[in-house]
């Protein structure tokens, strides 16, 4: 019987290879956010300090992760994400791209505060190289509250990322159960732990540790991106700031971001991207002098139509098309960095 058993394993082993049972090595980065955070008390689910857990801690207090991956951490950033600058951004984009460089690194996580974590995850999307599964996830309530949602959203985030199935399909966010697609989530609820949507609809969703796939993104990403982390030199970005749409604006906004030196404004317009006739000729004098002009929504749904409220041919502008400000900034930003024409920009609206 003990022959027969000994010779069956062999017989197995010789038809399934021994990397089928081996579990995939995951690294999570750690940058902060609520999923780290600490409240005075366990009742205190919105009340706290963000950034304060270290990643040792974070993956201790979920065993059950090591049973899906070999699973360690990197603690590269302890900050609340609406402090992230450029410099940062690229800081985590780099330390991601010299781990997804690693042959015995599988998949990456990274836990990351909830605020902008669509613009970490859309940046990753664009400039890391790679078909391993890139992961960010965060958490609506500190660990330290009641019903803390950090640690199923880390188990759920480290079996993603340990999924083979889950390669090249872009950059993902993780949250409540959902896998999104990191170009078209955002953050829509400031305060329930369903923080996360995408007007498209989620990727797939993730259910006790298995994925589930319902759809793919049809846009550029990754290794298919003509960006890249290696090719950005220094701390910093090409200068792209947001202006947000409403009734009674002022040129003031936009003609200081020009004083301040900006190479593109994303307008936060009204509806359809809708830009007021008083400050159309502003506009227009900042891209006579070189300052990009593109045209989002502050409406969370739908799409920028070109040459529909405004004439983005005749002006010059861009449309950032189904990108939402804080996207279209990311996006502009890195477009800047390979050319200054307007058309050349648009197409590459069209296609990430
Ligand atoms: N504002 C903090 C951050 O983005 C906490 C919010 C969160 O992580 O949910 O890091």
């Amino acid at each position: 019987m003990k022959k027969s058993l000994t010779s069956l394993t062999l017989a197995l082993s010789l038809i399934i290879p021994i990397s089928a049972f081996a579990k995939n090595n995951v690294v999570v980065v750690a940058t902060g956010g609520t999923i780290a955070g600490a409240g005075a008390s366990s009742t205190n689910s919105a009340t706290y300090t963000a950034a304060k857990v270290p990643v040792d801690d974070l993956l201790n207090a979920v065993p059950q992760i090591q049973n899906l991956a070999n699973v360690s951490g990197v603690q590269a950033l302890q900050i609340a994400s609406e402090s992230i600058t450029d410099k940062e951004l690229i800081q985590i984009a780099r330390k991601i791209n010299e781990l997804v460089k690693k042959p015995d690194v599988n998949g990456v996580v990274i836990t990351h505060g909830t605020d902008t974590l669509e613009e970490t995850a859309f940046f990753l999307n664009l400039v890391v190289h790679t078909d391993k599964p890139i992961v960010v996830v965060g958490s609506m309530r500190p660990p330290s509250a009641l019903s803390a949602d950090g640690p199923l959203n880390l188990y759920s985030a480290v079996a993603l990322a340990a999924s083979n199935d889950a390669k090249g399909k872009g950059v993902f966010v993780l949250m409540n159960d959902s896998i999104f697609a990191a170009r078209d989530v955002s953050k829509t609820i400031n305060i329930h732990t369903n923080a996360f949507q995408s007007q498209w609809g989620a990727l797939g969703t993730l259910v006790e540790g298995k994925t589930y796939w319902f759809r793919n993104s049809v846009k550029r990403h990754n290794n298919n991106s003509e960006f890249n982390i290696e090719n950005i030199k220094g701390d910093a970005l090409p200068l792209v700031q947001i202006v947000y749409g409403s009734d009674n604006m002022l040129p003031d906004s936009y003609l200081a971001l020009q004083k301040a030196g900006v190479k593109a404004i994303v307008n936060a317009g009204t509806g359809n991207g809708s830009v007021p006739n008083y400050i159309v000729p502003t506009l227009n004098q900042l891209q006579q002098q070189g300052i990009q002009v593109v045209r989002s929504s502050r409406v969370p749904q739908g799409f920028v139509l070109r040459n529909a409220e405004q004439p983005d041919d005749k002006y010059g502008w861009v449309v950032a098309h189904d990108l939402n400000p804080q996207k279209a900034r990311i996006l502009a930003a890195l477009a800047l960095t390979k050319t200054k024409d307007a058309k050349e920009i648009q197409r590459i609206f069209w296609e990430y």
